[in-house]
């Protein structure tokens, strides 16, 4: 059902603002004003999907828009060129933290609204659904004075959220932290941050090569994009500091492959690389109306295949009052891989990429899909969502992978690449493309 304003009587700062606190309380991750010919759509993202909201007819629209611009700091008179604009503010006691985007269509502009929520942030790494064989081993890796700790995963799928939750672990007294971020998401009181400003020359590269005589503990880097980031990060990992970074790539076995790629020393690479945590959002089931049915022949298949397990009986969506379809915010599906020996020394002899498979997927790692599928059969997502977000021919590659168990001590022989497979590797800067966006989770 769409929301309904009385355009006619009440002003549309009031309207602006009613839009913003209601948008926060369906615990919305985005606000999306499109422009059409002749109204403007109002859409809000909740749990990941976009819904329609409100309609604004046209002869309201430009108030609209200049209202919003002038209260994220942009500039009214500017319509042709794309804007970036920020809300800090109180309205009706919710705190609202928004970051503003609008660009130019043709059938007018097009703002966007992120709303940052931090409250997942601030409850710590416990909190974001680790398994507990993962959670022992984020600890360990996080507890290490020395090393990188990458969190990957594609936009939108939670990385800034286990960042900060780990910088506020490490947030003690006793230790210098420092971050370089683009843009800051969330202050944090005893952390000293940074933000880029490329224009003045102060990149992430730039920054981190100042940080280095600033005595830090631990140094988040927001993103490493190129390779002059990650030969620097690098090097302040052997050097005893602790970095915490992302990555745009999906799993443990692609965030290695793209390392590779890039122009470090392999060596130094293998040296400094301690953890990685590989993450996906899915959504989660609505605990008020979520009911059991009998396994389909395919997911008893599945589970047996990639699980090992006999199950029987499933959790599904069905919908109620209080969620969206069935579901009611977001459960991270993790995959965390701790550095061992066996993976440094097939790092640093630039080993082949097909065999990296086999040994970093050993028995000691659940991957994405195990533990997505492990939280459908808990009962906390459905197995339909983390088939969405897990390409089918992975799974079944991964399902023949189970059956074939890797042997790597008989093998260490065959790990010495040939040189002829590493031509024409991409550099960083191809296949990292700058994210606008961040990734907090943001409807708990
Ligand atoms: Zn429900």
């Amino acid at each position: 059902m769409l929301k309904v304003f009385k355009f006619d009587s009440m002003p549309i700062v009031d309207i602006i603002n009613e839009i913003l606190v209601d948008a926060t309380k369906k615990d919305a991750s985005d606000i999306h004003f499109d422009s059409h010919e002749n109204f403007m759509k109002v859409r809000i993202r909740v749990d990941g999907q976009l819904v329609d909201y409100t309609e604004i007819p046209q002869k309201y629209v430009r108030n609209l828009i200049t209202r919003i611009k002038i209260i994220s700091g942009m500039n009214i008179t500017e319509s042709r060129l794309p804007q970036d604009g920020s809300i800090k503010s109180t309205i009706k006691d919710v705190d609202l933290d928004i970051r503003v985007s609008s660009i130019p269509t043709s059938n007018g502009e097009k703002i966007v609204l992120r709303i940052l929520d931090y409250k997942r942030s601030l409850s710590g790494i416990e909190t974001l659904g680790f398994s507990e064989k993962n959670y022992k081993k984020v600890v360990k890796m996080i507890s290490s004075p020395n090393g990188i700790v990458l969190v990957t995963g594609a936009t939108g799928t939670g990385k800034s959220t286990t960042v900060y939750s780990i910088l506020q672990r490490l947030n003690k007294e006793e230790s210098n932290i420092i971050t370089i971020e683009d843009p800051i998401e969330m202050d944090i009181e005893g952390i000293n941050q940074i933000q880029t400003n490329p224009e003045i020359g102060l990149t992430f590269a730039t920054a981190l090569r100042a940080i280095f005589r600033q005595d830090p503990n631990v140094v988040m880097v927001g993103e490493i994009r190129d390779s002059e980031t990650a030969k620097i990060a690098i090097r302040a990992a052997i050097t005893g500091h602790l970095v915490l970074s992302t990555l745009h790539t999906n799993d443990a076995l692609s965030t290695i492959e793209r390392l590779m790629d890039m122009d470090v020393e392999k060596y130094l690479l293998a040296s400094a690389l301690t953890g990685i945590i590989a993450q996906q959002l899915a959504r989660k089931l609505c605990d008020e109306c979520k009911k059991k049915r009998k396994t389909t022949e395919f997911e008893k298949k599945l589970l047996k295949d990639i699980l090992n397990k006999d199950i029987d009986e499933i959790y599904e969506a069905v919908g109620c009052e209080h969620c969206h379809n069935g579901y009611k915010g977001r459960l991270a599906i993790q995959e965390v891989l701790d550095i061992n020996q066996e993976i440094k020394d097939a790092l640093s002899m630039n080993v082949r990429k097909g065999k990296l498979k086999d040994l970093i997927y050993t028995n000691d790692v659940t991957t994405l899909l195990q533990d997505g599928l492990e939280k459908a059969v808990q009962g906390q997502t459905t197995i339909e969502e983390i088939l969405k977000l897990i390409e089918i021919d992975e799974i079944e590659s991964e399902a023949k992978q189970k059956n074939k168990k890797p042997n790597i001590e008989n093998n260490t022989d065959k790990l010495v690449v040939t040189k002829k497979e590493e031509e024409k590797e991409p550099t960083l800067n191809d296949v990292v493309t700058k994210s606008i966006d961040d990734d907090l989770y943001t409807s708990f």
